[in-house]
């Protein structure tokens, strides 16, 4: 049996794992025990990938040779690779020489690898000279991305799980740890034992198992997150709680803030909210710390804030995050130990993704395309005339850019934007729409797969070499314990060998070179990713490969000299803006995009179950992955069905302005009156079959809202107005 030490593919919490495996298939995986992610730990998402790995069902679902669809609709056939990259370099080309680069488009994924993300990214921006490259991170963290940058001034979450155990308050926004990141939720649970004076104040509009377990839970009502804030930061200046020294100091933009939040009376941002008064009060006195200011030797109490798609998937997600950061920095929580704004990643490597620049609004290392300087930079270190400069389109952009005819061929790798984007019915508008499609993936399942004229077939967990980087800045190496099966390439090398064949089409942009692409293994990307980060606030010039296998994971910024990564940021109190001071930022409080009305009066909400992960295209495979919830359900609170006229087990037809879907009605009490929710795993033709045209009902996307969030591009996921009626 061999062993090899690896990462868990799915969330963002970025646990080790050790897979065992008999030469040929994997056997057998158990949690790293010196991963500082996870300490031997694993979820039973975690703890079931090598059945996963293992299954009939997931060896019948792979994707293992490349396939060419020869009419839309028609079963894909086989097509050798060189083949299918001369196909893929000719349509691309055409296209861009005849309608420019920005009529193509790469929709990417963070459970890409780094060295995957770097490929494709450089692909896009410096050999087709366009940005419109973006990804499915999109969906899941650009509004913390945005928060941090307006804010704090860069894209870097400041905290370490270790702060956890360091915290006298946890305060927990739009996020169900227990479910969503479950090993995060077992070391939070042992801070809580081993000093049980911790509190946790949770805040969401479902009452979540993570929410059961708050000291003090406030069931806002969706999308009030704002109000809520500026409600606390009132509360905290007429107590006198606020750090006028750190901000004075430290920050700059108070006095704005502070005229903002004059008119939030805690009656006020308690009435918005829908919650009581006395609880507002509460949980900004204890996130102040106004009763431990002088507590144990001296030092003030510290507060830490995890948050994620609650906050993110909004069409107000940027201002969430800021108005959250700027408690932090009115109270000085944040830049030492147990304090300050933590995002909780979704994907795997999401962060990672953003450390290459990989969306169409960044450049490599945390560069802005918007910066003629960082253009330059990148220009440089690539070895091309330029990047432009025009943003490319972000994801629901780019899918609407599809379907009005503006982007002509769209390559989509990881992900399965036919499902997992919101307004279904306008994707697969612009896939049909589409005069080329590629798909590179691993299951031949997905949505997406349907609308491919190619397939291109990739490797995945267990057959993957490179890197992710986690929600706290860790860097972890992924390894393949298994050879790559049948015709499968690597993400990377896909992408290679596509830009390989494009730079024969498109001389005119290797500015004299033989290659822009000259890479034999995934560690020659790697090197120089690092090598575009030296001097950036993501400085890992001291890291290497062998340095990983050698001392482990290690946190960014990690410079040459350096000895081991930085687990916390911003001790100084100096920030990476241009005065060195941190932002406020004095938002308006803006309600949902779409509120209920006569029409559609429940608010829907959507997210991820405990043992689930995104389509499930690997955790579907497995049986008894689906013991914790069998099958997809709309869930109401027993006092809306009296009056509907509904009943437990009824089969309900769910509108919305877009679309419906039809499946089973289950009561709970997670939910508040007025309000529903669905898990976003199921899609296809799981929910009510065919509409009456023919077309497969995808999911719960057919209902959800593109509106997104002006800054950060995020969509609003987590809320849109529906009508329930028995079917
Ligand atoms: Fe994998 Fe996340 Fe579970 Fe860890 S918590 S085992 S990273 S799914």
């Amino acid at each position: 049996m061999t062993e090899t030490r690896s990462t868990c593919p799915y969330c963002g919490v970025g646990c080790g794992v050790i897979i065992e495996s008999d030469g040929t298939q994997i056997t057998g995986v158990r949690g790293d025990p010196d991963h500082p992610a996870n300490f031997g730990r694993l979820c039973t998402k975690g703890s079931t990938l090598h059945l996963s790995a293992a299954a009939p069902v997931t060896r019948a679902t792979r994707l293992l040779q490349p396939l060419q669809r020869l009419s839309r609709g028609s079963t894909p056939q086989p097509v050798g690779w060189e083949a299918a990259h001369t196909l893929a370099a000719d349509r691309f080309a055409r296209i861009i020489r005849e309608h420019g680069p920005d009529a193509v488009g790469f929709y990417l994924s963070g459970q890409l690898l780094t060295e995957d993300y770097y490929v494709f990214n450089k692909l896009a921006k410096g050999l087709i000279g366009t940005n419109n490259v973006d990804t499915n991170s999109r969906l899941c963290m650009s509004s913390a991305v945005a928060g941090y940058k307006r804010t704090l001034g860069a894209d870097a979450p400041p905290c370490s799980y270790e702060d956890f155990a360091l915290a006298d308050t946890v305060f927990i926004s739009g996020s169900n740890t227990a479910w969503a990141h479950p090993i995060l939720f077992r070391r939070l649970e042992d801070a809580r034992r081993a000093r049980p004076d911790q509190r946790w104040i949770v805040v969401d509009p479902r009452r979540t198992e993570t929410a059961d377990s708050a000291d003090l839970f406030l069931q806002i009502q969706p999308g009030t997150d704002v109000a809520l804030y500026h409600g606390m930061l009132h509360v905290m200046l007429w107590d006198g709680l606020t750090d006028l020294s750190y901000i004075a100091a430290h920050t700059e933009g108070f006095d704005a803030l502070r005229d903002t939040v004059r008119s939030w009376t805690p009656a006020e941002a308690a009435r918005v909210c829908g919650i009581a008064e006395d609880d507002l009060v509460q949980a900004a006195r204890w996130f102040a710390q106004s009763d431990r200011r002088d507590a144990r030797d001296g030092r003030v109490g510290t507060t830490m804030s995890l948050y994620c798609q609650g906050l993110n998937q909004s069409a107000a997600g940027t201002d969430k995050n800021a108005a959250l950061i700027n408690l932090h920095l009115a109270t000085g929580q944040i830049g030492v130990p147990g304090a300050g704004p933590f995002s909780l990643t979704g994907q795997p490597n999401a962060m990672g993704g953003r450390e290459v620049g990989g969306l169409s609004n960044l450049l490599s290392a945390h560069r802005d395309l918007g910066n003629p300087a960082h253009r330059a930079e990148v220009a440089a270190l690539w070895g091309v005339s330029d990047v432009p400069a025009q943003p490319g389109r972000s994801a629901i952009e780019m899918f609407q850019a599809a379907a009005d005819g503006e982007i002509r061929a769209l390559w989509i790798a990881c992900t399965n934007p036919a499902q997992s984007l919101p307004d279904a019915t306008t994707v697969q508008r612009a896939l049909e729409r589409c005069e080329f499609v590629v798909v590179q993936e691993a299951f031949s399942t997905t949505a997406t797969c349907a609308y491919a004229d190619l397939l291109l077939p990739a490797t995945t967990w267990g057959e993957k070499d490179g890197t992710v980087t986690n929600s706290e800045r860790r860097i972890s190496r992924v390894r393949p314990a298994v050879a790559a099966p049948g015709q499968t390439r690597h993400d990377w090398s896909i992408g290679v060998q596509f830009a390989r064949a494009l730079e024969a089409r498109l001389p005119e942009r290797l500015n004299g070179r033989p290659t822009l692409f000259p890479y034999p293994t995934p560690e020659s990307i790697w090197n120089e990713h690092r090598e575009s980060t030296r001097g950036r606030d993501l400085d890992i010039t001291g890291l290497s490969y062998g340095l990983l296998d050698e001392i482990g994971p290690q946190q960014w910024p990690m410079a040459e000299g350096e000895a081991r990564g930085r687990d916390r940021l911003y001790e100084d109190g100096v920030f990476p803006t241009a005065s060195g001071r941190a932002r406020f930022s004095a938002m308006a409080y803006r309600p949902v995009a779409e509120p209920r009305d006569a029409r559609y009066p429940f608010a829907l909400n959507t997210g991820r179950l405990r043992d689930q992960w995104h389509g499930m295209s690997r955790t579907g495979t497995l049986g008894r992955l689906f013991g914790h919830v069998a099958e997809p359900a709309i869930e109401l609170n027993a006092n809306d069905l009296a009056r509907r006229g509904l009943a437990e087990g009824d089969l309900v037809e769910v509108s919305s302005r877009r679309g419906s879907i039809v499946l089973p009605l289950v009561v709970s009490d997670t939910v508040a009156p007025g309000q529903a929710w669905i898990p976003m795993h199921w899609g296809g033709e799981v929910l009510g079959g065919r509409d009456a045209e023919g077309a497969p009902r995808l999911g719960v996307n057919e209902l959800t809202l593109p509106t997104n969030c002006p800054t950060s591009r995020q969509p609003e996921l987590k809320h849109c107005a529906v009508r329930i009626e028995k079917a």
